[in-house]
């Protein structure tokens, strides 16, 4: 695997990803451990580690897709609201070196919880159906 990056290897199509947008510069898919129904990853297909190491042009446009995948879930799911997770060391509880951009979508009476689950992978692969841009 290609810098024993995890994300690289969905990157070069190695590890299977239920993706849902790809353009030249960005990659997004579910995470397999959702918080919520929907939790989307978007991140940069050229590796850096967190924000600190990703050039600034690079990093405006995975921010920009992050916002395109954002109004593409909310209406589409759809969900009534959103938070935007980006995690940078361990201490801040990042387990995949590969920058990326949690996309969590929220639905009201729902409880405010930032905790994984194991997906149920036909459910990701329905998700995925519904969501793909
Ligand atoms: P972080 O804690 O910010 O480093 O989050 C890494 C996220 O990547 C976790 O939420 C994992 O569930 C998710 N993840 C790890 N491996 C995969 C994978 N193969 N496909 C999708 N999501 C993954
Ligand atoms: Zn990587």
């Amino acid at each position: 695997m290609k810098n024993d990056c995890i994300f690289c290897a969905i990157v070069a199509g190695e590890i299977p990803s239920f993706k849902v947008y790809e353009d030249d510069f960005v990659l997004a898919y579910l995470d397999i451990n959702p918080f919520t129904k929907g939790h989307v990853l978007v991140i940069p297909k050229t590796h850096s580690t967190g924000l600190l190491d990703t050039d600034d042009d690079a990093l405006a446009a995975v921010v920009m897709r992050v916002k395109k995948v954002a109004a593409h879930m909310k209406a589409s799911l759809p969900c009534d609201g959103f938070n935007i997770l980006q995690n940078n060391g361990e201490a801040a509880g990042q387990t995949v070196k590969h920058l990326h951009f949690h996309i969590i979508p929220r639905y009201a009476g729902e409880p405010l919880a930032f905790e994984s689950h194991k997906g149920d992978m036909s459910e990701l692969a329905a998700l995925a159906n519904r969501l793909r841009m």
